[in-house]
């Protein structure tokens, strides 16, 4: 009796004879709208494997994974629920950000999945489960959104997989993590899986002084915004290493190992050229590795953590620094994807064209859903001087080229409008023509008739296409100076989140709740996104377009305010140091541009140093550009040098209304010249 109780508890004690990739093997039969149906194979994504053997091995009671995205970490992790639920059935808990994610792309596929696996369709109760949570084999299977607290708290659990846990934690809900982890700890053997692409961190890589392979380095929390890589950090730090088809050592890839014709350099090839010639380089001999031997690398890869070595059999050997952390850490390059669309050539071109078009969002979203890494842009607080660096030899007013539009943009203060007017090019190039303020009580008509006054300005012949105010103070006066500008002034409205660049937006009800009868629009913006890409203009190469000018008579106040907003990382948002007027135009600016696509204009985008030869201007310089004209209009901003002004204040009220005086209307007259036509 005795006996036979001891063996029934050996059966049910049992540790799962397999990993959950062998499970899916056997068991896991995929449906024919996947990448890959029919049985499910392992051996097709062989870098997942890791992630599935640390889920069955006791020493580890958290894992966090890393990939780029179409890298088949859904249905490794599919495979770790599906598996624990047939063979070892514990409750439990999957977490996402947003329950139309968990509707949409999750709760389908494990339907797909159970329907789809005999034994464990055989094991749903479908009659208790419903969307959210499935009954199997006694134990239930919940789904739960991280904006529900009262979902996560519910009960405990055996095993919790939180997915996409950096979107969690930029949604503010960051409180979803402690909870998480607290039901994990309720439930004796718990385990917790974190899972997602990276996002916002400044990381680097290091070599190995035993190994010689070169690792992610532990970044310093403050520089990292994403939650997953410091998740990832505080574990083993796993990574996938693979063997160079030439020469034959191991090594880990990541984007810096990429290579197309002229990489970096002042010959580097089109995005299109870079897709037909990517190579992956290898660090050990520079050995160039073609696209068609990623299966090859794969079927013989490993993961190792820091302090491993690895022969060229493929024997791994050495004490990991990080041995005995009861939490496994694994990261994976999107390099290795088994996807065709992340091909060398596919990434190499993505890269390439988020690199030249300088983007941070862009950029981002290579460097993250691309290549699984994080990414931080390169100066990201620059210097005010830095901004002054931007001064090129021109005069305020000036055109150097024939623009495609001029904007106005307008930041809305209590006494007076910060203005900024910019000339804007093909390929996002652009040079300011003019900075300053007038002022006057904004809730009165003075003021607005002196804005009246300058967008009626021409440069060189050209007026200024349209005027973007800035919205969410003195609504009423913004409005009616749109109403009385139809067709050239529009409303903007920064916001701190949007989940596009921009977007139009109807208003119907004014500050008091009244309904406006006009139905006015305004332009919902993301701030942080907008003054990030103005942000991105300094350090530019000059063999790169988009270049951002400035002009020779800026003022020191301006530039100042360009930097009084620093980017951090770690929080993914930006903080005021200073005033930052100047920047909210800026950041208008680059918005009014993107609305009118002139992003894809790309016929005549010229390099900055290619715009240096059009006009024979370059880096300021001696005699570099033609003076004002003296009968037109006064120069709106003293002339260099610069004593640079201070901030204003009460006291500067009556220079301002001289200032005023002194603004002559300028309509339908060209106040500025061309200095050269463009060559054609
Ligand atoms: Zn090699």
């Amino acid at each position: 009796m005795i006996k036979s109780i001891l063996a029934a508890a050996k059966l049910v004690k049992a540790p799962p004879a397999r990993t959950s990739d062998e499970w899916a093997r056997d068991k896991r039969v995929m449906p024919p709208s996947s990448p890959r149906p029919g049985n499910f194979d392992p051996d097709v994504n062989p870098y997942m494997r890791p992630a599935a053997w640390a889920a069955a091995q006791p020493c580890y009671d958290r894992e966090t994974v890393i990939t780029a995205t179409q890298m088949g970490k859904s249905v490794t992790f599919e495979n770790i629920i599906g598996h624990r639920l047939d063979e070892d059935p514990t409750p439990i808990m999957y977490v996402a950000p947003t329950a139309p994610l968990l509707k949409d792309a999750v709760v389908p596929k494990f339907d797909d999945m159970i329907s789809e696996c005999e034994s464990l369709s055989a094991k749903l109760n479908v009659r208790k489960s419903s969307t959210f949570v499935k009954w199997i084999a006694g134990t239930k299977l919940r789904f739960v959104w991280a904006g529900s607290p009262s979902g996560l708290s519910a009960d405990s659990v055996g095993l919790i997989l939180v997915d996409e846990v950096d979107r969690i934690v930029n949604t503010g809900e960051g409180s979803t993590m402690v909870i998480v982890e607290r039901r994990g700890d309720a439930y004796d053997g718990s385990k917790i899986l974190y899972t997602a692409t990276p996002t916002h961190g400044r990381v680097a890589k290091r070599k190995h002084p035993v190994s010689g392979l070169w690792h992610w380095e532990v970044a310093q929390v403050k520089a990292l915004g994403s939650a997953i890589w410091k998740l990832w950090q505080s574990g083993t730090r796993h990574e996938w290493a693979v063997p160079c088809p030439e020469c034959g050592e191991y090594f880990i890839p990541w984007s810096g190992l990429l290579w197309w014709p002229g990489k970096g350099g002042e010959k580097e090839c089109t995005p299109d050229e870079a897709q037909r010639h990517a190579r992956l380089t290898c660090p050990s001999n520079g050995c160039q590795i073609e696209n068609k031997y990623r299966s090859w690398m794969n079927e013989r890869g490993r993961a190792v953590a820091p302090g491993q070595s690895i022969s060229r059999d493929g024997e791994v050997s050495g004490e990991a620094e990080t041995a005995g952390s009861t939490h496994f850490t694994y990261a994976v390059s999107g390099l290795c994807s088994f996807s065709s669309k992340k091909s060398y050539g596919a990434l190499a071109k993505d890269l390439l064209s988020a690199q030249q078009s300088g983007d941070p969002a862009d950029l981002l979203a290579v460097y993250n859903t691309g290549f699984g890494e994080c990414y931080a842009q390169a100066g990201d607080v620059p210097t005010w001087e830095q901004v002054r660096s931007m001064c090129w030899g021109y005069a305020a007013g000036q055109l150097l080229l024939e623009p495609l539009k001029i904007y106005c943009t307008v930041d809305v203060q209590k006494r007076r409008l910060v203005y900024v007017v910019r000339a804007w090019y093909a390929g996002m190039g652009s040079m300011l023509l003019e900075h300053g303020d007038l002022w006057g009580d904004t809730d009165q008509d003075a003021v607005w008739d002196q804005l009246s006054d300058l967008i009626d300005t021409e440069y060189g012949g050209h007026p200024i296409n349209v005027t973007g105010i800035d919205i969410g103070y003195r609504d009423d006066q913004v409005y009616k100076f749109i109403n009385d500008h139809k067709a050239r002034a529009i409303a903007l409205r920064g916001r701190e989140r949007l989940d596009k660049p921009f977007r139009k937006e109807m208003v119907e009800v004014d500050r008091k709740g009244k309904t406006r009868k006009r139905g006015d629009a305004r332009w919902a913006f993301d701030s942080p996104f907008a003054k990030r890409w103005v942000h991105s203009r300094f350090g530019r190469p000059d063999d790169r377009g988009g270049w951002w000018l400035l002009h020779q008579q800026v003022t020191d106040l301006y530039c100042k305010e360009i930097v009084g907003e620093e980017w951090r990382e770690a929080e993914g948002k930006f903080h005021q140091v200073g005033e930052n007027h100047y920047l909210d135009c800026e950041a208008m600016q680059y918005i009014m541009a993107l609305r009118d696509k002139l992003q894809r204009r790309k016929v005549g985008a010229l390099t900055k140093a290619q715009l240096a030869v059009a006009v024979k201007a370059g880096p300021i310089q001696e005699g570099g550009a033609e003076p004002l004209d003296d009968d037109a209009t006064p120069a709106p901003v003293v002339l260099a040098p610069v004593p640079a002004p201070p901030p204003p204040t009460e006291a500067d009220k009556p220079a301002a209304r001289q200032r005023r005086a002194d603004a002559a209307p300028a309509k339908g007259r060209s106040r500025f010249n061309i200095i050269k036509r463009p060559t054609r």
